[in-house]
């Protein structure tokens, strides 16, 4: 590490090996093949579950942590022009299908989704969606046919999941995942490890229910 460190500083502070790094990192960048890209589609959430940093995050005060750092001094929502942007980059638009992943923040609280989700299939990637499901009800149907895999986070039965995400989420997430189920036949939840069994085993049992694949 220390070694590391003392070359980076020989480099930094000589102008022709300086220039010589930049380009071999620009080789290096050009030699790699994306696999996933994930995309933050707005800055802000409508939960505000516990484990989090996203509600955390303070503008006010200039501080974010862990997968929130990014949304510091963000705007609210992601624009299709730039997602357009993001699409026709090279490193996106190399030829071979990404993996598009709409994480963060919570993706159905932007209108545009289902127009940026248009966009990543009609360029020939899989798209992916990951939701707290207060909002799926709703747009289940707008956004259905450009969704390849859709996961509702699901931590536990209605009492501890709401205490972590919020009042109503859980009856919100399983309305949503009830209708997601009468237009197509992929939905999954996921849910903290503790839960896993427990969620699989009892009443609720989202696989029987709801037909759902997997559980992570
Ligand atoms: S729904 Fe997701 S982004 Fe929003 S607070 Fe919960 S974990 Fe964070």
């Amino acid at each position: 590490m220390q070694i590391k460190k003392s070359l980076r500083k020989i480099i930094y502070s000589n102008p022709l090996a300086n220039s010589l790094y930049k380009k071999y990192r620009i080789y290096r960048y050009d030699k790699v093949e994306l696999q996933s890209v994930v995309i933050y589609a707005n800055s802000f959430c409508n939960a505000e579950c516990s484990f989090c940093d996203v509600p955390k995050v303070s503008e006010e005060d200039g501080t974010a942590s862990g997968i929130a750092r990014p949304l510091l001094g963000a705007p609210l929502y992601m624009s299709t022009e730039l997602f357009e942007q993001i699409i026709s980059d090279r490193l996106v638009n190399s030829g071979k299908p990404k993996f598009i992943n709409f994480l963060m923040t919570e993706p159905l609280l932007s209108k545009n989704l289902a127009e940026m989700l248009r966009i990543a299939k009609n360029n020939g990637h899989t798209t992916k969606v990951t939701t707290n499901g207060y909002l799926l009800s709703k747009r289940a149907e707008e956004i259905a046919s450009y969704v390849d895999y859709l996961q509702i986070s699901i931590d536990a039965l209605q009492p501890l999941h709401d205490k972590i995400r919020g009042k109503g989420f859980f009856e919100r997430a399983i309305n949503g995942l009830k209708e997601i189920k009468k237009i197509s036949d992929y939905s999954a939840p996921t849910n903290q490890d503790n839960n896993l069994k427990f969620l699989i085993s009892n009443e609720l049992n989202l696989t029987k229910q709801f037909g759902v694949k997997n559980y992570e």
